[in-house]
């Protein structure tokens, strides 16, 4: 401990209070997913309104009860939506946008989903990723016109329905610097306003509902700010400090805690822990652990409150007890008082582990889920409060699956790990550099200049699905089901053909998702079957758990491929989904560093690519839409991560011949941060969305100097919409002005299993006459 830390140490407050347990927030579905069939089911107009707001106090309730019975006394209210929790917090701010005003005055309800879907006359409010995880919510439209309102009611009536259900509770809230910096401009408005310039206006309506919820009976409200989390401008600090210092002022209002999570509050932690407020929750796991520094640096925080997230919330691993009681330990002297909980809402893992009676007793004796997690972070406060032997069953207990988990032969395979160790650098690296590659590849593929082609995936029909579910169901044998897939081989390509595409694809129809395809066929993945977690509104997932050591026992893909190419003389890309992806949609083990994973799952994708390449595969492409979604969130991880991510693509596709050409496919318009990144791939060919942004990606690119071949999109497949050929033509033009004719490809912006076959084929005849047209032009 430094002198500073000491003295903050001894200013703590002399009678330590006992550590309590509580959580940030709670997994929102209930245990069969009755508020997605209630919400979906009032949609339809088969659930009343009434029988909506039923069924979700009934969640609430349930919810509630199991966190007091685990024994939590402090229950979390408001972080509960129908839909969510950043669309929650528009209407508590009354910032709904001018197009949706009419529809929320008619009928809050219908105006509240109006916003989250659209309706056949506007459109919703835009959908973005929460900070790294894999829910999404409803970007705030804000404006200099903006007129903030408070609007409790929400916020309010649940923390009163936790009261009357005799709960002590924590309302939790967006905070106001968070939900100003996940805004962005309303349409009509310049791109460059900055919504964190409304912060004067937003304060007083936090004030009102801060006194509102006082009024109601909360002592303390929880404020959660993880967009401090992320690297801010001074500017931005500065605002951050003086909205902690008007709200701290404030007389009439409950004890504030400001919580982050997901990195380390950094430059931040100074200036919430100088606020004048009570209490601070910061996260404590993985990289966030810095901030255990960060706060001896900054003095501590004498005399409050410090909720300490040493339970990892947000992956589904059994805690190390003794660890994290060593880290609250640590703690003690830096505040008034410590409680423990999960580093962030527990909304991101899926509900109760026990319910997994298929997975492994060996295994599953390492998951947490949420409930396992709420127990977790009661023994955990039950062990500072009242000593380690209170809890010694359960620490021995833990230590036991601890180890069970690490001298398991799952997580210790001897033969990938000496693989992964004898990786050297050539490994990674194409034996020719790209203008050899291209040359190559031209002499083999023999295509014309702008080559067309598609990213994937076709139409994934109702037919397809059902025939899906008969197999799963048993109602289809493997036998009939592969006809299915095969008849539907036949056709996508016959299509292609047809439409003169010229480097066609197999369409995926065998693929339910691209991860899951291939976590169901390497070794080291498990699945669940009940472990769903909310992606966005009514959409849950059901990610599969990266437990051991990865390894593929068999091809996965080959067969089909090879079919797919036995029915044309055109090359088939083979289709693999890349080794970021793999993990960014997943649950990852957390006992190893990521990279490590990272390269064990390309070694197993590598083996497919060699295998593809000696079926005969000219061209095989390896998607990585994650690549960016998992940058991590402050720049200072940034370079680590996209070294051991870039590598491991490199070593999955590093095994081919020069004239076999290694595709990759992104989607995403910005990523003008990580373009030496995406160099970096080495890639033959990269195809990337750019058509809602008017080719945008083709300049930046350019501009950015990326040296080999690009397939910037031209068709945008997240609408029904079908471009006309004329404007796919302009695209082209625009796009030939930024790349030249010899390294530009054309394609669509992602794969189509979510678009109707008369569209798809419409818009990509549309496509292949276009590209013929400005052909020949060159
Ligand atoms: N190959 C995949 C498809 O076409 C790519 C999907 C994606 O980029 N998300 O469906
Ligand atoms: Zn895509």
């Amino acid at each position: 401990m430094t002198a500073k830390t000491a003295a903050a140490a001894s200013n703590a407050s002399k009678t330590p209070r006992p550590t309590a347990p509580t959580v940030h927030g709670y997994p929102r579905q209930g245990p069969g997913r009755e508020l997605k069939k209630a919400v979906e089911g009032y949609w339809k107009g088969r659930v009343t309104a009434g029988a909506l707001r039923e069924t979700a106090a009934r969640l609430r309730r349930e919810n509630w009860r199991q966190l007091r019975e685990t024994g939590v006394h402090e229950v979390p209210t408001g972080d509960f939506s129908l839909y969510d929790h950043v669309l929650d917090t528009t209407v508590m701010v009354g910032a709904v946008p001018e197009r949706h005003r009419a529809a929320v005055e008619q009928d809050p309800l219908d105006g509240y989903f109006a916003m989250a879907r659209g309706t056949q006359d506007v459109a919703p409010l835009e959908m973005t990723k929460w900070f790294d995880t894999n829910y999404h919510y409803l970007v705030p439209e804000l404006g200099p016109g903006t007129r903030f309102a408070a609007d409790s009611a929400k916020q309010t009536g649940e923390l009163s329905e936790a009261i009357a259900q005799g709960h002590e509770a924590r309302p939790v809230l967006v905070g106001p610097v968070t939900y100003l910096l996940l805004a962005k401009p309303a349409p009509g408005v310049p791109e460059d306003f900055e919504p964190l310039t409304l912060l004067e206006r937003l304060l007083p309506v936090y004030a009102e509902v801060l006194a509102d919820l006082r009024a109601a009976g909360a002592g303390w409200v929880q404020l959660d700010e993880p967009a401090l989390a992320q690297d801010r401008t001074p500017d931005e600090l500065s605002a951050a400090a003086r909205a902690y210092r008007e709200l701290g002022e404030l007389t009439d209002r409950p004890r504030l805690l400001a919580a982050s999570y997901f990195d380390r509050l950094g430059d931040a932690l100074p200036v919430l822990a100088k606020a004048p407020i009570e209490g601070l929750a910061l996260d404590f796991t993985g990289r966030a652990a810095a901030n255990l520094e960060d706060l001896a640096r900054a003095g501590g925080l004498p005399g409050k409150r410090l909720v300490a997230g040493v339970v990892d919330g947000r992956n589904i691993w059994i805690n190390d007890l003794k660890k994290s009681l060593a880290t609250l330990a640590s703690l003690l002297g830096f505040a008034g008082r410590v409680d423990v909980a999960p580093s962030c809402s527990l909304l991101h893992v899926p509900l109760n582990a026990a319910v997994e009676r298929d997975i492994d007793p060996q295994i599953a004796r390492w998951l947490a889920f949420a409930r396992q997690k709420t127990e977790e972070t009661v023994a955990l406060a039950k062990g500072m409060s009242e000593g380690t032997d209170v809890i010694a069953g359960l620490l021995h207990a833990n230590s036991a699956a601890l180890a069970s988990r690490s001298s398991a032969a799952l997580t210790r395979d001897p033969a990938v790990r000496a693989r992964s160790e004898a990786v050297t650098g050539d490994d990674s690296r194409r034996a020719q550099p790209y203008p050899e590659r291209a040359a190559a590849q031209r002499a083999r593929l023999g295509l014309p200049p702008l080559p067309t082609t598609t990213i994937g995936s076709f139409p994934q029909t109702g037919e397809l699905r059902s025939a899906r579910a008969d197999l799963r169901a048993g109602r289809l044998d493997a036998d009939g089901y592969g006809k299915r897939i095969a008849a539907e081989i036949r056709d996508v390509v016959a299509f292609q053909d047809q439409a003169g595409l010229d480097v066609l694809v197999h369409g995926e129809p065998e693929r339910n998702d691209m991860v899951q395809y291939f976590a169901e066929r390497l070794s080291g993945y498990i699945a669940t079957r009940h472990g769903w977690v909310q992606s966005y509104g009514t959409r849950y997932v059901r990610p599969p758990i990266l437990a051991g050591d990865v390894s593929r026992p068999a091809p996965m893909t080959v067969e089909w491929t090879r079919y797919a190419q036995s029915l044309t003389d055109r090359p088939v890309k083979g289709m693999l989904t890349g080794p970021v992806t793999m993990l960014a949609w997943s649950f990852v083990r957390d006992d190893q560093p990521r990279a490590e994973t990272a390269r064990q799952v390309a070694l197993a994708l590598r083996d497919e690519v060699a295998d593809l390449e000696d079926a005969g595969t000219a061209v095989i492409q390896v998607d990585e839409p994650a690549l960016r979604e998992t940058l991590p969130l402050r720049a200072e991880g940034r370079t680590e991560y996209l070294a051991w991510a870039t590598e491991a693509f490199r070593l999955a596709t590093g095994v081919v011949r020069a004239d076999t050409q290694i595709h990759t496919h992104m989607c995403y318009a910005e990523f003008g941060d990580i373009v030496s990144a995406i160099a970096d791939l080495d890639a033959d060919v990269i195809s990337l969305e750019a058509a809602r942004s008017h080719m945008q990606v083709a300049d930046e690119l350019a501009a950015a100097g990326y040296p080999n071949e690009v397939g910037p999109g031209v068709y945008d497949i997240h609408s029904p919409r079908v471009p006309d050929v004329h404007e796919i033509e302009s695209l082209l033009r625009k796009a030939l002005g930024a790349v030249p004719s010899e390294r530009l490809w054309v394609n669509p912006d992602c794969g189509l299993k979510t678009r109707g076959w008369p569209e798809v084929r419409e818009a990509l005849e549309h496509m292949t006459r276009a590209a013929r047209t400005v052909r020949r032009e060159l």
